[in-house]
């Protein structure tokens, strides 16, 4: 007697839909004389002499595992840097994990801290991992506006307004993917009190800590005593143009970060060997590197937030990451019309602002993470398909 067939697939997974930005990313990818404002990666080349470190590595025979925590010489110039530009140390040995990018971070500080039925508290509209990651960890995500209603800043007031008894703690993801809204000190001081009164935790990604414009970039880490009750993660994909080499790293008081370790132990062992070479060398080296991009996103900043306005898709400016986040109601259409028609029409791809949360209605996203000259381009494109609307 065979058993009665029964679907494979986990519930709990399937009810979980795929990220809206790789459809769009798919599409254009095939689509001859097609330019990308899609997915949200640097177009630089990783520096070369990041790529030689993590070569002469390989040629080395640095093959094999590291500690599970990640090279020690990569955490003691993790603990290094961090102490030199927030004021704040971290032990090398016990509170820095090095992690397979944010991603894995995020998905470890929420699967070692949330309980089954724990809400988190995530800004609305944001990054797509966040509420997949927290969902995945048995917690459940409460959105909070971060619209064009509050300046796309994560208010002190709309968090405590969701609080509950559930309530673990807040996710904090600025400079913003997808609006690239900075919060303001008092934003990040009244979230601290807020943290402080209820005992919540703060999972803060800094991931775009070095793309910020016009202004120093600011911490939770940056008032005092938030270290004991925060999650710090970065990583190099972005400020050193090195996605594809998967390091990133998540900092925690000992007791949190023994926690997130065991998970990443069992489950990934430890991050990348050759990656982690060519991050010591960013660590080293790479500042004039990212000085010289950020130089250019900015320069590329002002050319899309000018050319929104003057095509009437009012647009605030962005102020960090390589987001700007226009508001397309203008043309009458939503916004996965406007993106699916643009792309048709006139092979542009961007993201509707939706893919981000219910907020990023009537919005798209659009990443200036692509050449002045394919940019400018785009723009020339959105312009006519807006003006023939
Ligand atoms: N966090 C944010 C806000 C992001 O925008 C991204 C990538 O787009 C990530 C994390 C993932 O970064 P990583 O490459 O370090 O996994």
């Amino acid at each position: 007697m065979r058993a009665e067939q029964r679907s494979h697939i986990s519930r709990r997974i399937e009810s979980v839909h795929p990220s809206g930005i790789r459809k769009f990313f798919d599409l254009i990818a095939s689509t001859a004389g097609g330019i990308s404002l899609g997915v949200g990666e640097p177009d630089f080349l990783t520096p070369p002499q990041i790529r030689a470190a993590a070569i002469r590595s390989i040629e080395a025979g640095e093959t094999h595992y590291t500690s599970n925590y990640g090279m020690i010489e990569l955490r003691e110039l993790i603990a290094e840097r961090i102490e030199r530009v927030r004021g704040v140390r971290y032990d090398p040995r016990t509170e820095i994990l090095v992690t397979i990018g944010v991603s894995e971070g995020v998905d470890l500080a929420l699967r070692a801290t949330a309980e089954e039925g724990d809400e988190i508290i995530v800004a609305d509209p944001s990054y797509v991992a966040y509420t997949p990651a927290i969902f995945f960890a048995g917690a459940a995500a409460v959105p909070v506006v971060a619209d064009a209603s509050t300046g796309f800043r994560l208010m002190p007031g709309a968090i405590e307004a969701a609080i509950t008894p559930r309530t673990k703690g807040i996710l904090v993801g600025f400079p913003n993917n997808p609006t690239g809204a900075v919060l303001e000190p008092e934003d990040l001081q009244g979230i601290a009190e807020i943290a402080d009164r209820y005992d919540l935790l703060v999972y803060s990604d800094e991931i775009y800590d070095r793309l910020v414009y016009g202004g120093p970039h600011r911490s939770i880490l940056d008032i005092p005593g938030m270290r004991e009750r925060t999650i710090y993660l970065n990583g190099f994909s972005k400020a050193y143009a090195m996605t594809g080499w998967r390091v990133g790293y998540a900092c925690a008081p000992a007791p949190i970060l023994a926690q997130m370790m065991k998970i990443h132990q069992y489950t990934v062992m430890s991050g990348p060997t050759a990656g982690q070479y060519a991050a010591i060398e960013a660590l080293k080296s790479g500042e004039p590197d990212v000085q010289r991009m950020h130089a250019e996103y900015d320069r590329r900043r002002k050319l899309v937030w000018e050319r929104f306005n003057e095509m009437g898709l009012p647009c605030s400016e962005p102020r960090g990451a390589f987001y700007a986040f226009p508001d397309v109601r203008p043309t009458g259409l939503s916004e996965v019309e406007f993106s699916e028609r643009l792309l048709v029409e006139e092979k542009v791809a961007v993201i509707p602002g939706s893919a981000f949360g219910a907020h990023g209605a009537g919005h798209i996203r659009a990443c200036y993470a692509n050449s002045y000259e394919q940019i400018n381009e785009a723009m020339d494109r959105i312009a006519r398909f807006v003006a023939r609307l």
